[in-house]
């Protein structure tokens, strides 16, 4: 269950409708986004393997300049050069040298330049590409999502979670092909050098892999665990900073400071517990490489000095010896940095899972036959329509079904609790209906595109949220090419055009989050006004004017009766005045449709809205004795 919309209606593959619940996390990673860069990617990791190659070259020619000539104690050779080409004269091979020496420093220098370069664009490209199409699919997610799952967990998905995946690319892919390859290379060559040596040596990777494959296994859960605790930590820190208000006002900052405080505690330890188990692996990892460094001195050094030690056959010269145990080096602290690339592969693992897990979630697509719904009337029908949150085990709406006429004004009203917002809130597919049907123009809303559906319905909530950005962008919103004229006169019908004719810049003001702090009742006229200048068919009002005084409600209800009288209107009314004039009245209690008509007519009928209504004109003594009692129970607000 749930709404999300395909970018384009056709059914193209969106991130997250693919097989995200199976395979490996970091594969689909980058299945999914890196894609469109593979080039950047493949160029990248290439050059940082190529520069393996002229960077093991040094210790190579080092050593020939020991054996050859400068000790002149074996001939002048270089692997892979025809014997040829090589000059004689000792001067001449010393030049030969020392200039392959620079070449091969320049050499690195600069495929290690371009290496970083491009790999580093990659890098970059991957993590906006991901940021952007995960946060396009977080603002497609369903209601239910976010019903759940509170804005500081979002937050650290998008920001943490995503800066993680840079340690995939350098920490782990460039860091370990890099490594893969200086292994391969250096342990061919020792393999020439000197097999017998090589051999003994290749114990000591071996128990290298051994250490990383059981500290990848031990560290996993702890990088898990410090995910989580950072989403919780995010959650708080961000629930606080919102609730700020309440905090002062109830003088709980102490209380809050605690709370915070042990967020932060579990999160402190849960990082230390995953920084010691990665600390742990290095001086591990360290001694053992050392340890094949002793055996390489000691065994090379004998054989050198008084010829094959042990079982071990031939000569080993002092450059060889010097080069063999250069490569030891490079091939060592190359496998020591194993312990790292799996630390960085286990965090980018968790951070792809958390990743995943949210796309995820855009479970339910819009059918990929949805039609456009073109220009509706505005006829409204629900039928039989029963809906639970999912994180309710009770219905929240039980059999619901009503017809409303293109151009009707219907006013919804109850308790607190009855199931009103609901209601609409299963019209623009907020939700969607567990059993029944929702139509409009006769069409099941589910069979067409919600885009096309919520361009027919302008929606304004309760407390509707204002952008940071003009009044003017805020009243265009979801349609930025209405022009002034629009937007004013929209704003006037609203009852706002008054109030933002005083501001600082008129409709230049900038409000929002970081802008002019607008009152309740500002804020909500402001709303009314995007939902006019949209034009739709169908206008829903939850509660828009709650906030308003009455004048302005007076005010905003006379246009309204003006708007409305052309399109099909829903009002979610605690003032019951406001809806007095409605062609309709529902009473919704507990979840269902119980009384309908127009004002007069329930009031005759002296039922649930007749009492409703006394309460409201303080007529309590018309009040029967069943209401009070329900009143009492708390059933009613
Ligand atoms: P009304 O608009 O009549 O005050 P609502 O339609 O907002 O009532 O809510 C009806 C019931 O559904 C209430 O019990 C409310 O607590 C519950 N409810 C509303 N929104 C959610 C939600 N997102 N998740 C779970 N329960 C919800």
């Amino acid at each position: 269950m749930g709404v999300s919309v395909d970018s384009d209606g056709a059914g193209d593959p969106v991130p997250g409708d693919g097989d995200e619940g199976s395979g490996h996390p970091v594969v689909w990673l980058f299945d999914e986004y890196a894609r469109p860069h593979w080039k950047q990617l493949v160029g990248g990791l290439t050059f940082t393997t190529v520069e393996q190659f002229p960077a093991r070259l040094p210790p190579v020619l080092i050593g020939l300049a020991i054996d050859a000539v400068l000790l002149g104690s074996g001939p002048f050779r270089l692997p892979l050069v025809p014997r040829a080409w090589l000059p004689t004269a000792m001067a001449d091979q010393l030049r030969l040298l020392l200039a392959l020496l620079c070449g091969s420093f320049a050499a690195v220098a600069l495929v290690n330049f371009f290496g970083r370069r491009v790999l580093g664009r990659f890098g970059q490209s991957f993590q906006h590409e991901i940021r952007t199409e995960v946060f396009d699919t977080v603002q497609r997610l369903e209601l239910d999502y976010f019903d759940e799952h509170d804005t500081g967990e979002v937050m650290s998905i998008l920001n943490d979670d995503v800066q993680e995946v840079q340690t995939l690319v350098f920490g782990v892919l460039a860091r370990g092909s890099n490594m893969t390859m200086t292994a391969v290379a250096t342990y061919a060559y020792m393999l020439w050098l000197n097999w017998q040596l090589a051999v003994v040596l290749a114990v000591v990777p071996f128990v290298l892999f051994g250490l990383s494959y059981w500290f990848s296994n031990w560290i996993e859960p702890r990088h898990q665990a410090v995910r989580e605790r950072v989403g919780d930590l995010n959650s708080r820190l961000n629930n606080n900073v919102d609730g700020v208000s309440v905090i002062k006002a109830f003088g709980t900052e102490s209380a809050e400071r605690d709370r915070v405080r042990t967020a932060s505690r579990d999160h402190r330890e849960a990082q230390w517990d995953a920084h010691w188990a990665g600390a742990t692996m290095d001086p591990v990892s360290r001694t053992v490489s050392q340890l094949g460094r002793v055996v390489t001195i000691v065994v090379g050094g004998i054989w050198v000095l008084t010829g094959p030690p042990l079982f071990f056959t031939g000569t080993l010269t002092p450059g060889a010896l010097f080069t063999f145990y250069m490569f030891v080096g490079s091939l060592l602290t190359s496998m020591q940095g194993i312990a790292r690339v799996v630390d960085g592969y286990q965090n980018g693992k968790a951070a792809a899972t958390r990743l995943r897990d949210i796309v995820a979630n855009d479970s339910v697509v819009e059918r990929s036959d949805a039609a456009d719904l073109d220009d509706p009337d505005g006829v409204v029908t629900y039928d039989d329509v029963t809906f639970t949150y999912p994180s309710r085990d009770e219905p929240t709406l039980e059999g619901v079904s009503f017809d409303v006429d293109a151009g009707d004004t219907v006013g919804i009203v109850g308790s607190t609790g009855a199931g009103k917002s609901t209601v609409l809130k299963l019209l623009v597919r907020f939700y969607d209906a567990d059993s029944g049907r929702i139509t409009v123009d006769g069409r099941d809303v589910r069979d067409v595109t919600v885009e096309s559906l919520r361009d027919s319905i302008g929606y304004v909530s309760q407390d509707p949220f204002l952008f940071y950005g003009t009044v003017r962008e805020n009243v265009a919103y979801a349609h930025p090419d209405v022009d002034d004229e629009t937007v004013v006169e929209a704003a006037k019908l609203a009852g706002a055009h008054e109030f933002v004719s005083e501001l600082p810049d008129e409709y230049d003001t900038q409000v929002g989050e970081r802008g002019v702090k607008l009152s309740g009742g500002q804020r909500q006229r402001i709303a009314i006004a995007r939902a006019i200048a949209r034009d739709p068919a169908i206008l829903v009002f939850d509660e828009a004017t709650s906030h308003v005084d009455n004048e302005t409600e007076v005010l905003i209800q006379r246009t309204l009766d003006e708007l409305a009288a052309d399109r099909t209107t829903f009002m979610v009314a605690h003032r019951l005045s406001t809806v007095r004039d409605a062609d309709h009245i529902f009473v919704v209690d507990d979840g269902e449709l119980v009384e309908r008509g127009t004002h007069e007519d329930l009031l005759a009928r002296d039922g649930l809205y007749a009492n409703l209504w006394h309460v409201q004109v303080g007529d309590v003594t018309a009040l029967p004795e069943s209401f009070l009692q329900r009143v009492r129970r708390g059933d009613t607000a």
